[in-house]
């Protein structure tokens, strides 16, 4: 599309350029000059402003841009029709304020760009912007000599200063856009080229412009027109192409070197003063150009400093959300304890949940836009006093000045309900959560570190308790979040049987019968206590210990299930599967012989894959999953509608069951749209000759209405909260009859 738009910019104005020079006569043609004129100013502005429409998010930058490409053509537009009737346009006339205010919205649309992206770096864009307009406006004045000299009054009558003042303001841009792309080195959008030479030929136009304009020479109609027209397309060919370059950070780099309008200024300024050495050039010009020299070379101690203390800046900010980053925190932190002498404070440590997920699941693009979503709606809710700083990654630190536990705590509420609303990320919309921990000053620690610490263990104790945020207990002092990393502490976890499997019941819905349970796996810390997986998984995958882990989780599941079938009550199990070991070419061997081993029938064991697993090597997962199927197991998709893939896997893989996520279960009585898809996808999966689980069911009348629906198993904490085998053996003994879902009463313990 963007490419299309370009072409037509291209296309028009080249037509316009090549109908002006081919026309027999210099005289104005209605149709050549006005027509097809007006029609090559008014494609630019139009381009521009489908490409403000169809920008990701609100972008100033753009909409400023798209603003003074329409001043631009506006202007135009009355000249045109003006002259078109005959007459001579005075100058000034209402046409400058079209062309001052495209200047003006540029140079705006420009500083947007400069406080958005370079933050640290803007004086230094500032001074490079200055020092070239000041170099190119010492070159002005040579050039334009005759025309600030002129019989009509001297540089101040409004042609001479019109006249100076357009090439000055097009130098003045091209100065901006060469100094933000090269004082970062960082991709000015793809097309600066295309400002650059659009703003070069403009300048070119103006200059030709103010020297015929001094004799009263200019007429409308010749080729010198058709170079604004080609300008301006270039111009909007840039906005066009802005719109897709990311808003904040792109990691193309151009080679521009950092020095390169600082350089060229003095080298201007320089030929200025050797010309007025040897001619006589306006007084003007040479003060322009001593100003230009003295800037760009005396003060190098200045900017050196200047530069440094930008550097320092940039080092301490991330460069991803303009928050303060690792560096800065612990810079920061220890002073402002310091400061406070023994007031009070607090510091917050916050981690999203499944922020993995989501850059895997979506790509790391739109992980990088729900950070700076995130990092903007966090700062939201701070005063000017607390420091926000990112660790990195999905980490964020909060020191909160003066506040003690309580409000600590209510702050976190806050924060965590500043992420309730979903993220909305322009073509796609994210939910996300935070877990986050508290640790305060001085009672739990004296420094940033130990304080750190503490907020880390009080966040897992947060994640894995699902709490959203905790407070650092001192209880668990003893033990050091780095103990708790450590690959040991894991690989004791897999060999010292501290992982252990509670089984949640699911639930026939036709005959309320449970016939089937999911195994679940849960940590029993030696010191922490039971962990959830949210706490411990992600530490698994990182250390490679997931297969095993799988491994241990199936030979405890199918230790049960072989318990179950001889006590005379067969239950089916489910095991999760992570993605790693879904692409491991040795599993259905090894779980064929678990399963033999045990005297089972393989059609005992259910293993839940979720989509996220195929959208990496498809290919690779069918293969593990026909062989997988081929020993007899069967195949669920877990977490369904929750993933992002296509849905074309569901045709080229062998599944037996889809396992509705339970976000659609859990919102469905209240949302008519969840109702629908929950219907829906029933539909779906038994068209596809699959069954139907929706888990997550927490209340009769969601239980009641998927009976309805024809759903075929219902999993959830109406009917048992995940229970140990002893646990779960109980719940059979004291579970009613459940002939069907109308007869169904929970009974006081499931109901809690
Ligand atoms: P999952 O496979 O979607 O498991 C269902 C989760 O939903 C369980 O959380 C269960 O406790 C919870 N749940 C059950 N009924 C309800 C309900 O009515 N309402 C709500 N709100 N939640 C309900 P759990 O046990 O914490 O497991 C979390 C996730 O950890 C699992 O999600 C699964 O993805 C992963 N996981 C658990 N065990 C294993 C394992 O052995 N291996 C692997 N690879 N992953 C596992
Ligand atoms: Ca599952
Ligand atoms: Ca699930």
């Amino acid at each position: 599309m963007v490419w299309f738009l370009v072409s037509l910019l291209l296309v028009v104005s080249a037509a316009y350029a090549a109908a002006v020079v081919l026309k027999p006569s210099e005289e104005f043609d209605p149709l050549v000059d006005g027509a097809l004129g007006l029609v090559a100013m008014w494609v630019p502005a139009a381009v521009s402003w489908f490409t403000v429409c169809r920008a990701e998010s609100r972008r100033p930058d753009i909409l400023l841009s798209a603003c003074a490409v329409s001043c631009w053509a506006a202007g135009t537009t009355y000249y045109v029709l003006y002259a078109a009737a005959g007459e001579d346009v005075p100058l000034p006339s209402p046409a400058d304020f079209g062309y001052s205010g495209f200047y003006l919205l540029m140079l705006a649309a420009l500083a947007f760009i400069v406080r958005d992206r370079l933050r640290a770096m803007t004086w230094s864009v500032i001074l490079d912007s200055v020092i070239g307009a000041l170099g190119a406006a010492a070159v002005l004045c040579v050039v334009l000599d005759p025309l600030l000299n002129s019989t009509m009054g001297g540089p101040w009558t409004p042609t001479a200063l019109l006249g100076t003042g357009y090439p000055l303001m097009d130098l003045l841009l091209v100065a901006t856009v060469i100094g933000i792309t090269a004082s970062t080195g960082f991709s000015f959008g793809e097309g600066w080229v295309l400002v650059v030479l659009g703003l070069l030929l403009f300048t070119g136009a103006d200059v030709t412009y103010a020297l015929l304009e001094l004799n009263h020479d200019y007429v409308l109609g010749t080729p010198l027109d058709a170079s604004w027209a080609v300008g301006l397309a270039l111009v909007a060919a840039w906005i066009a192409l802005q719109a897709r370059t990311p808003g904040r950070h792109s990691r193309r780099r151009v080679a521009v070197p950092a020095q390169t309008v600082p350089t060229l200024a003095t080298v201007a300024g320089l030929g200025v003063l050797i010309l007025a050495s040897q001619e006589r050039v306006l007084v003007l010009a040479v003060v322009l150009a001593s100003l230009t020299l003295t800037l760009a070379i005396l003060p190098l101690v200045f900017r050196q400093r200047l530069r440094l203390s930008q550097a320092t800046t940039q080092a301490r900010t991330d460069e991803l959300t303009g928050l303060p980053n690792r560096r800065a925190l612990y810079a920061d932190v220890p002073e402002r304890l310091a400061a406070a002498r023994r007031r009070r404070s607090a510091v917050l440590l916050l981690d999203l949940d499944k922020f993995k997920e989501i850059n895997d699941g979506l790509g790391h693009d739109v992980g990088d836009r729900l950070l700076v979503q995130v990092a903007a709606r966090l700062s939201g809710q701070l005063r000017p006093t607390d420091l926000l700083a990112r660790m990195g990654g999905d980490e964020f630190v909060i020191h909160l000045d003066n506040c003690g536990q309580e409000q600590a705590q209510a702050v976190a509420l806050k924060l965590r309900a500043a992420l309730v609303e979903p993220c909305d990320l322009g073509d796609i919309t994210v939910h996300v959560s935070a877990s986050i921990g508290i640790s305060c000053y001085p009672e739990q620690g004296q420094d940033l570190t130990l304080l750190l610490r503490k907020a880390d263990m009080a966040m897992y104790s947060a994640k894995s308790t699902r709490s959203g945020h905790a407070v650092y207990a001192d209880g668990a002092a003893d033990l050091i979040p780095h103990q708790f990393h450590t690959v040991q502490a894991l690989n004791e976890a897999l060999l010292e049987d501290q992982l252990i499997l509670h089984f949640q019941p699911k639930i026939d819905l036709a005959t309320g019968a449970v016939r089937a349970v999911e195994a679940l796996v849960r940590w029993d810390h030696p010191a922490l206590g039971l962990l959830q997986p949210e706490a411990f998984l992600a530490r698994f995958e990182e250390a490679g210990l997931m297969p095993a882990l799988t491994n241990v989780v199936l030979g405890r599941a199918l230790d049960q299930a072989a318990v179950w079938a001889k006590e005379g009550q067969p239950l089916s199990v489910a095991v999760n599967l992570s993605a790693c070991s879904v692409m491991d070419a040795r599993l259905p061997a090894q779980v064929a012989e678990m399963v033999s081993d045990r005297g089972l029938t393989p059609s005992v064991l259910v293993l839940e894959i979720t989509e996220d697993v195929l959208v990496g090597d498809r290919s690779r997962a069918s293969t593990t999953l026909s062989a997988l199927r081929g020993t007899g197991v069967r195949i669920a998709v877990d977490d369904f509608g929750k993933g992002y893939s296509s849905l074309s896997y569901l045709r080229d893989l062998p599944i037996d069951e889809l396992k509705l996520d339970k976000s659609f279960i859990l919102t469905m009585m209240d949302d008519t749209r969840a109702t629908a898809l929950v219907v829906s996808t029933i539909d779906l999966a038994h068209s596809l000759g699959l069954q139907m689980t929706a888990e997550g069911v927490e209340n009769l009348d969601t239980y009641r209405s998927l009976s309805d629906y024809g759903c075929d198993f219902a999993q959830g904490f109406l009917v048992s909260k995940p229970l140990t085998a002893p646990e779960l053996d109980a719940w059979f003994q004291t579970r009613g009859p459940l002939p069907s879902a109308a007869d169904y009463v929970p009974t006081a313990s499931q109901a809690e």
